[in-house]
């Protein structure tokens, strides 16, 4: 049997090595932790740091090609492997999208080739800059550059004094500061490229987010004009051609009050908000990076059916204080219900701890079965 082998051991981990089996791979997964969701069902599970020379080693030794599913896997890592076997993606389009200033820098430079640009922004690195911001840039967003998601390590700033404030906070690391937009949605592309340059874009995806978390993902997007998808079309499959990329590409945008399309971030891997694609496309996310990294043609991404996508945080656990396992069986009875829990058994308020997928004839009747589930999860819908 042939080896796949994935850096990281999370559920994108755990749904990759699903797929590779599928297509009958065996999967290998480097991971720190001991127990993990992805090591739970990968043939091997080597329980190292992402840059012990050893465990590289071993995963050039048995792979044929690596993928990573942990956004912050270190770049020279996935290059040392690039020296031996085949990688994807490669180092230097995961490291743009590790570091906000890269990535935005880069957004920039292929602004006439995409048609968008990212949100104004500056590098907030010393007290100097923190003087030196423009009143155009307020209110903003401070980020911090590096290891933010789920919208951790930002905080909304209004005034000189709280990007003081809020710079302290985060201890004085190098920061990007944002202007708030008014956004009307938000929406992502998810692209997958091949080495042999073509490229691939699904259905633009409506993402809802909720105390920074995605909370809802909803294709086709309810507000999302015919106008919009193809612009965001367009500027995905440049910003996958001029990153050189291969495999699975998403990339978040914003849409303004007045329609202006904003592109925010990518993630240089399957992506929550491309969870539907498991049960409403004909190839799935993660069916589709097994097939970019084992460089063969990649599949056909057309949606078969509506679909919204609900996260499954650990907050559904607690009624109050009260402990309790939420009721799997009422939910999997609705009509269009694709359950995915991601075998962790220490739920925690605002951890990801699976997804269900409605999907539907309509979309109508997706979102119908969506509302029933969120009462019977006791979530606000
Ligand atoms: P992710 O988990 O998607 O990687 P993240 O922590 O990297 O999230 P962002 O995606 O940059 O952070 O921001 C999180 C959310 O905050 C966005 O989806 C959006 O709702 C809001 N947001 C971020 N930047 C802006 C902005 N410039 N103007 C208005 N809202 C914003
Ligand atoms: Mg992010
Ligand atoms: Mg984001």
């Amino acid at each position: 049997p042939t080896w796949l082998g994935v850096m990281g051991g999370g559920q994108l981990g755990r749904m990759f090595a699903q797929a590779a089996q599928q297509m009958g791979y065996q999967v290998v997964v480097l991971e720190p932790a001991a127990d993990c969701p992805a090591g739970q069902v990968a043939q091997r599970l080597i329980s190292a740091d992402y840059t012990d020379g050893p465990a590289l080693d071993e995963l050039v030794a048995q792979c044929a090609a690596v993928t990573t599913e942990f956004e912050n896997v270190p770049a020279d890592s996935l290059a040392r492997l690039a020296q031996q076997i085949f990688v994807a993606p490669n180092a230097a389009g995961v490291s743009v999208a590790q570091d906000r200033i890269a990535e935005k820098t880069f957004f920039v430079g292929c602004a006439e080739k995409s048609g968008v640009l990212p949100a104004p922004h500056k590098v907030i690195a010393t007290q100097a800059d923190i003087d030196a911001i423009g009143d155009d840039l307020l209110p903003g967003i401070l980020k911090t550059v590096r290891m933010g998601y789920d919208g951790k390590g930002q905080v909304r700033v209004a005034s000189r004094e709280d990007v003081r404030a809020a710079f302290d906070s985060m201890g004085g690391v190098t920061c990007l500061l944002e202007k708030m937009l008014p956004l009307a949605y938000e929406i992502s592309v998810l692209t997958a490229r091949g080495v042999d340059g073509q490229s691939v874009v699904y259905p633009i995806a409506e993402n809802v987010h909720r105390d920074g978390i995605l909370f809802t993902t909803t294709v086709p997007g309810p507000n999302v004009t015919s106008a919009c998808a193809k612009q965001a079309q367009a500027a995905a499959t440049a910003i996958v051609a001029e990153l050189g990329y291969v495999g699975v590409l998403c990339i978040e945008f914003f849409v303004l009050t007045d329609g202006t399309l904003v592109v925010n971030e990518m993630a240089p891997r399957p992506h929550n908000s491309g969870h539907y694609t498991m049960d409403a496309c004909i190839t799935s996310q993660f069916a589709q990076q097994v097939r970019a990294m084992a460089r063969l043609p990649l599949g056909d991404c057309r949606q078969h059916s509506p679909a919204v996508m609900l996260n499954i945080l650990g907050d559904v656990w607690f009624d109050g204080d009260t402990y309790r396992e939420p009721a799997w069986d009422r939910v999997v009875a609705l009509p269009g219900a694709n359950l995915h829990l991601y075998g962790k058994d220490d739920p925690r308020p605002g951890r990801k701890m699976g997804h269900v997928t409605f999907v539907g004839h309509t979309l109508i009747d997706a979102q119908r079965q969506f509302e029933q589930a969120c009462a019977i999860l006791g979530i606000a819908p």
